[in-house]
């Protein structure tokens, strides 16, 4: 995959770096195509931009009781006005110049910038573009929101289901499926120690084996042999996978454990017989999972969590987790510390008394409930943004082994994860480290840079390497040796010889000059010739980074305008509208008179909406807000879909001015078209095509203050343009 970091911080100059000098400049290539980076990249946007989570909240009251204040339209000659992004810092406000910086506003300024010779290059092409006629059928829009609703509404009743219903359709499920046995067990799992697949690689190598074969022994313990005996329990299972990217934490989690293990060999459902929880909607989507907030019914409080449709009730939960046995918490590096320990208190509540592993022999109750809790991860990312990391090794545990207090605290999580041997009534038993990189196998060189990138230590020469800067050794180095085997290169290298006489020897050495070239992957500036080339897409859509929103805010609107030029498609501009509640118009009556203006500010201070969304067949757009939690669909905040189509309002009046129409009231509908799904809404023309409908949100045009008073109803389309 692609993916593109955009920062004013200027590199360092040829020749001139640091040891560890970070990589935070400008555009990075790297070749993975599929797999754990992209969930790392993803990873780490997210941390940046965690939401707080009950934005939703809509003071209003009665519309009625708004002002009828004037409306304000866009016009084109206004466009480029109203796209221009407010960036922070330029108010003078003190918290905000503390906490940024001066040099923030000049920073973003010239990162925008960048960002806009980037994308504004990128296969530009003038000419005719063709703009949607769609059609609709009156009938069928208003079936498919119907249809859309009625989905949404079933999402709250199955949160809230409890009862005889369910436990009936559970225990059916359980009674009428084979029974799995200690053996069938074993012989799989023999089988998939010496089991082959692709190029004749083993399925898994021998530290993935382990921590397989690790779950297995447990799961036989709690299965009855063929003549239908059970062994003597120990009590449950507490481990942790725990691998950089690539060692295939998620191949052994969801390939072997989930897939394999648990649903063809011992015929069990999710969220039946186990559960796969993460901390973020996103993430429990790729594993078709659920958050934990929602999984345990654990309320969201804090700033930063995901937020919550659905709080379950307590019995709710008490029920869906009547059978579980095993809990897989993915990404456990990210959940907080205090959020792990709620979860056990919480289990520990939940399950009943008479199951019969909520205890131990001696009547001692278990982490968990006494579930087995499977943790994957890597502590070795970004610490989660707030509830403690659990990474970090609780003081107590330095000093001295002090008994916790069960109480759902930061000590309290971390001591579940780092209780140590004495404690194994209540601690993690213990940890499979995958060490073997799985992928990048073929370039050696980019699989040490990863491990230095993972460390934190970054070399001087692989940071020279990646910007093409002066390095002291030759340029096929990898491991300590020049992989081209030319003695002289060698020899230089070892040296440390002047980089006029590794310049002359490279110049005879053509894999040295070649691997120099490929190892650049930075590029400087917007003339890089990977930019350049028209037929070279991949950064049309690649995925973007960036370190403050202002940037992402205005490198998003630049990007959709550089996809509608490169596909020759028109832009139909949703506009947002705004209405200031009527205590805010007492306050301040001429607030109307600067609405224009509100439209430039970016999607966060204004309830998570873009002042002007825009409408192009096919653009990336992500769901701002959890829209539809119904099991089977989970659109959830973040999910990312392509715009299908779009009806406008019947009274609509706008026309096209070229290549550009801005509407003058909100679409009625817009079709987004979700890929990889079976669900095929009513009145809507393919599988995995919803209808969204605007929203309304209230935000703060003095949110800086305590108690902000200026509060402005804002309608818009929940979509933001999806290219992150
Ligand atoms: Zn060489």
């Amino acid at each position: 995959m692609e993916f593109v970091s955009v920062s004013a911080t200027s590199g360092a100059p040829p020749g001139g770096t640091s040891d560890g000098a970070p990589l935070q400049d400008h555009v990075i290539n790297l070749p993975f195509s599929n797999g754990e980076t992209p969930r790392y990249v993803s990873n780490f946007i997210s941390i940046h931009r965690l939401r707080p989570g009950n934005a939703d909240e809509d003071g209003t009251g009665n519309p009625d009781d708004i002002f009828d204040d004037e409306e304000v339209y866009v016009t084109k000659d206004m466009l480029e006005e109203v796209l221009e992004t407010r960036v922070g810092g330029k108010s003078k406000q003190v918290e905000e110049l503390e906490l940024l910086g001066d040099g923030h506003h000049q920073n973003s300024t010239e990162a925008i910038g960048l960002g806009r010779d980037i994308w504004s290059q990128l296969n530009s092409t003038g000419g005719p573009t063709t703009q949607p006629l769609y059609t609709f059928d009156e009938q069928k829009v208003q079936q498919s929101v119907a249809s859309a609703r009625s989905s949404r509404a079933k999402e709250t009743k199955f949160g809230a289901r409890t009862g005889a219903q369910t436990r009936a359709e559970r225990e059916a499920a359980l009674q009428h499926r084979p029974q799995a046995t200690q053996e069938d067990v074993k012989e799989w799992l023999q089988a998939l120690k010496t089991r082959r697949g692709a190029e004749n690689r083993l399925c898994v190598n021998a530290e993935q084996f382990h921590a397989v074969a690790k779950v297995a022994a447990q799961v036989i313990e709690e299965l009855p042999n063929r003549a239908g005996a059970y062994s003597a329990p120990s009590g449950p299972l507490r481990w942790v996978v725990h691998g950089g990217p690539g060692t295939g934490k998620s191949h052994v989690v969801k390939d072997i454990v989930k897939e394999e293990l648990f649903e063809q060999i011992l015929y069990w459902q999710q969220g039946l017989d186990f559960q796969v929880i993460a901390l973020q909607a996103v993430m429990a989507d790729l594993l078709q999972g659920d958050t934990i907030h929602h999984a345990c019914g654990i309320p969201v409080r804090k700033k930063g969590a995901d937020g919550e449709v659905v709080i379950q009730t307590q019995k709710a939960v008490a029920e869906q987790t009547l059978y579980w046995r095993w809990l897989l918490i993915d990404e456990f590096g990210m959940v907080g510390s205090s959020l792990l320990a709620e979860v056990d208190m919480k289990l520990r509540d939940v399950v009943v008394d008479v199951n019969p592993y909520k205890r131990s022999g001696s009547g001692h109750a278990h982490p968990f409930g006494g579930l087995n809790v499977l943790l994957s991860g890597d502590l070795w990312q970004l610490a989660p943004p707030s509830g403690g990391f659990v990474g970090n090794i609780p003081a107590e545990y330095i000093a001295n082994a002090r008994k916790y207090t069960p109480a759902a605290t930061i000590s309290h999580g971390q001591s579940l994860l780092w209780g140590g041997p004495e404690n194994k009534d209540w601690a993690f038993h213990g940890v499979t480290e995958l060490v073997e990189s799985e992928r990048c196998r073929k370039d050696q060189w980019l699989q040490e840079v990863q491990l230095e990138f993972r460390e934190g230590k970054l070399s001087r020469d692989s940071h020279a390497f990646l910007h093409g800067y002066v390095t002291e050794v030759c340029g096929s180095w990898t491991n300590g040796r020049a992989a081209c085997g030319n003695s002289l290169c060698q020899k230089l290298s070892e040296i440390k010889a002047p980089w006029k006489d590794m310049l002359t020897a490279e110049r005879g050495c053509h894999i040295c000059s070649q691997s120099r070239q490929d190892r650049k992957r930075v590029a400087m500036d917007a003339s890089d010739k990977r930019f350049a080339d028209p037929h070279d897409t991949r950064f049309v859509d690649a995925p973007a980074i960036f370190p403050n929103n202002d940037i992402k805010y205005d490198v998003n609107k630049q990007r959709a305008r550089q996809y509608a030029a490169t596909h020759k498609l028109g832009i139909t501009w949703a506009q947002a509208k705004d209405q200031p509640l009527p205590q805010t118009l007492q306050e301040k009556p001429d607030l109307i008179l600067h609405k224009v203006s509100w439209l430039s500010r970016h999607d966060r201070e204004c309830g998570d909406l873009y002042g002007m969304v825009p409408l192009i067949e096919g653009l990336p757009v992500a769901l701002t807000d959890h829209l539809d939690r119904s099991p089977d669909k989970q659109l959830l905040r973040g999910k990312i879909g392509r715009i299908h189509s779009w009806k406008v309002a019947n009274t609509e009046d706008s026309v096209w001015e070229e290549d550009v129409r801005i509407l003058h009231e909100l679409p009625a509908v817009v079709y987004v078209k979700f890929e990889n799904c079976k669900w095929h809404l009513e009145g809507t023309p393919e599988p995995g095509i919803y209808p969204i409908e605007c929203v309304s949100r209230t935000w703060y045009l003095d949110k800086g203050r305590k108690y902000p008073q200026l509060a402005i109803k804002r309608r818009q389309m929940p979509l933001a343009v999806g290219f992150f």
